[in-house]
């Protein structure tokens, strides 16, 4: 028997498939790589705009003419923005036919790639490749609607906003890719957001575990929930552009990141949060519950909680500081003076002024002094620390606002991130 071809995931995003020159660019990346002897799957995003205005007419719709705010059916929300897929994907298998490579499309229900109930923000459950196996076999390559799948109702159902990164790291587990390639506006992952910092470099490779935590950086190249998966199950993932030439950003497993860039790197991104809200509550009774019968009424509220610091106490009394989003911060208020009986407080003061900045990598694990150096280096300008949270990989601190850009840049010269 021969050896089946390695396999490949191409997922092109919304602006890689803007128009028909653009799929056709994207078009002439796959039959590169088929000429480099892989079986293809291409995951593709509807064309840039396309998902917003789908969702646009589906809250036109069901507020009627009146206008006003809208309930709609997640299943009719489901059938009409998942068409935007579903035009890209037939058009990308036309402009593949069209220049010389087999393929035909395949929507979510088909493959099938299957969902739980939760309509509109669905969970993958399982991807059956029996049948993308078979067409493989016949040399035919895949396109598949990203974003997409079937519920346990037999209906549409869409992963939420960003899902055909998703869908696309679950096909490559599923067919057992050699790696899965996002190709999107950017040329891959950086040290920093480079309008903050103009210095900050394209990492060559970065590691799950630092990806994630850089997801306030890169939230917008990948969703969240794609790189969690890639992490589980072992998916290499390439973030790379679609109109320029470039080798992108590997994520990948430390263990593939190697010991020389490990040594040398000790810190690999500045990752940041502008819009930040500290809400402390003072004279809180320092009794066990207290911490739930806060925290509680935010989660139940549904109000995002970041950073936590408890003071110590006095005379029974302490002080409890959290950070959320300052879009949060309203519903946080509120939540918090509804339970400000059960809590037993003296004052609820809050800050909206304030943002996070982070610094991350996998490095810290075996070096001391990370911490320290960044205290230093925000010290030397004269930024105030608010709050301070630490994880294996990551330390982070609330600062004022206003000093955010200065801070980052400070943090990103004291780690040596700046490019040559
Ligand atoms: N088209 C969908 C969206 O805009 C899914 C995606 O592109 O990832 O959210
Ligand atoms: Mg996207």
């Amino acid at each position: 028997m021969p050896r089946p071809n390695p396999r490949l995931v191409m997922k092109f995003g919304g602006t890689s498939v803007r128009d028909l020159a653009r799929i056709r660019n994207a078009a002439e990346k796959v039959r590169a790589e088929v000429e480099r002897g892989y079986d293809v799957a291409v995951v593709v995003s509807a064309m840039a705009g396309e998902t917003n205005k789908l969702v646009g007419w589906v809250r036109e719709a069901s507020a009627g003419p009146e206008g006003g705010a809208a309930f709609y059916d997640a299943r009719e929300y489901d059938a009409v923005v998942a068409a935007g897929e579903q035009v890209t994907s037939g058009l990308m298998a036309l402009t593949l036919q069209q220049i010389g490579v087999p393929a035909r499309s395949w929507q979510g229900w088909q493959a099938p790639l299957r969902t739980n109930a939760a309509h509109g923000a669905a969970r993958i459950e399982a991807i059956d490749t029996d049948a993308l196996d078979r067409k493989f076999e016949e040399g035919l390559h895949a396109v598949i609607a990203g974003f997409q799948g079937i519920g346990p109702d037999g209906r549409i159902a869409t992963l939420g906003r960003g899902g055909s990164d998703t869908s696309a790291v679950a096909f490559a587990a599923a067919l057992g890719a050699e790696r899965c390639d996002i190709y999107t506006d950017v040329d891959g992952v950086y040290t920093t957001d480079p309008r903050m910092e103009p210095r900050a470099r394209r990492l060559d490779r970065i590691s799950y575990e630092e990806m994630l935590e850089l997801a306030s950086l890169g939230a917008k190249v990948l969703q969240t929930r794609s790189v969690e998966l890639a992490m589980r199950y072992r998916v290499r993932l390439r973030v790379l552009s679609s109109f320029e030439e470039g080798p992108g950003t590997l994520v990948c497993d430390e263990d593939e990141i190697g010991e020389d860039s490990m040594e040398s790197r000790v810190v690999s991104g500045v990752a940041f949060q502008r819009d930040e809200a500290k809400v402390t509550l003072l004279g809180v009774e320092d009794r066990p519950g207290v911490a739930a019968a806060i925290f509680g009424p935010l989660a139940e509220a549904g109000v995002n909680v970041d950073m936590i610091v408890q003071n110590i106490s006095e005379d029974g009394r302490t002080d409890m500081t959290f950070s959320t989003s300052e879009d949060d911060l309203p519903k946080a208020l509120k939540a918090l003076e509804t339970a400000r009986e059960t809590i037993g407080m003296r004052e609820i003061v809050s800050d909206r002024d304030v943002a996070k900045v982070s610094v991350v990598g996998i490095g810290m694990r075996s070096h001391a002094g990370v911490a320290q150096k960044m205290f230093a280096a925000l010290a030397r300008e004269g930024v105030n620390i608010k709050v301070i949270t630490t994880s294996e990989i990551k330390v982070s601190v609330l600062i004022d606002r206003k000093y955010l850009e200065l801070a980052v840049r400070a943090l990103h010269d004291a780690f040596g991130l700046h490019a040559a």
